[in-house]
């Protein structure tokens, strides 16, 4: 593997237009279960199934226990080495030493919140002016947990107080301990402020649309260098931007804990943790 970096690194070194294109399994590290292999169910339910605006429909108050319950953990860790380092890859003062006059962008399908997390730490730690370019560097494609967002008039509010629905204090304790199967009455579930009708978690469902997608084309369609960390790379359309890269000439490197869906194209294959394998890969070690 250190050939591989060592290559790796001269690409890096070179490239104009780098994009991290990010998954579940970024966050893995700082135990937040990922969708697809152990940690994919919530109680009985599989979480992706849950992620869906027919969930909400059918079962408004379930699908808020489930926002609740993520909400929950995404309040109680932080973020791990390879957030870290992506945070610290978007200075320009550090990339400059690394991938000289490049331009950076963090594509992330995470709704945590954590990347912006380590990007505030990042920039807490800077004394260069220059570096808070870098607070528009991350896109958070699929939405974010704490935002809450109206059913109705689409206004939405970041609130990352929990339990977010009124009633809920103690439910994950209860479920552990199979006590009941507790329900949210309808009447508690979250409300927007401005028109009072039923809100819900301001995220991208299954089968939605992204919000400002031309925006990211635009991105991906002039990157040189595709960096895809721990994605399944099955949900559309972040799965195909690092195919896009190469068709346009660009690399790709894939960091992921095991093979995954359409990286046998890639130019880079880094298998194991991203934590552990992305400081190093992009000079940043400590
Ligand atoms: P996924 O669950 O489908 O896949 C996660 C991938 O990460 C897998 O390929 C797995 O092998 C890999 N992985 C796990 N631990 C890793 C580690 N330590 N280092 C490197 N790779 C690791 O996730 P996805 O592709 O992001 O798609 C699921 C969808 O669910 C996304 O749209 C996302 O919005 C959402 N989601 C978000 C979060 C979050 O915000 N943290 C968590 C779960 C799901």
């Amino acid at each position: 593997q250190s050939d591989n970096m060592h290559k790796f690194s001269k690409v890096l070194g070179s490239a104009k237009n780098i994009i991290v294109v990010a998954g579940a399994g970024l966050s893995a590290a700082s135990g937040i279960p990922t969708f697809r292999g152990k940690g994919g169910m919530w109680r009985k339910y599989d979480a992706i199934s849950l992620a869906t605006p027919e969930a909400f429909k059918e079962n408004p108050s379930l699908v808020w226990q489930f926002y609740n319950y993520r909400r929950e953990s995404a309040l109680k860790v932080k973020p791990n080495a390879a957030h870290a380092a992506i945070a610290r890859f978007s200075l320009p003062s550090i990339r400059q030493s690394i991938a000289p006059d490049s331009k950076f962008t963090l594509i992330t399908q995470n709704v945590d919140g954590l990347s912006p997390l380590a990007l505030e730490d990042a920039l807490s730690k800077s004394t260069d002016a220059a570096d808070k370019a870098a607070q528009k560097s991350v896109i958070e494609m699929h939405g974010r947990l704490f935002d809450v967002q109206c059913t109705e008039c689409n206004h939405v509010e970041f609130n990352r107080s929990s339990p977010i629905c009124k009633g809920l204090e103690g439910t994950e304790q209860l479920v552990e301990k199979n006590a009941m199967d507790p329900e949210i009455p309808f009447s508690s579930l979250p409300r927007c402020s401005s028109c009072g009708v039923l809100a819900r978690p301001g995220v991208v469902w299954f089968g939605e649309s992204i919000p400002h997608l031309e925006v990211i084309e635009d991105i991906v369609a002039e990157a040189d260098l595709c960096i895809v960390v721990g994605t399944s790379s099955t949900v559309q359309p972040a799965a195909s931007f690092a195919d896009e890269v190469q068709e346009q000439g660009g690399k790709v490197a894939v960091f992921n804990l095991e093979r995954s869906e359409g990286d046998s194209n890639a130019d880079f294959l880094f298998i194991g943790p991203c934590e552990d394998l992305l400081p190093k890969a992009l000079g940043l070690e400590n």
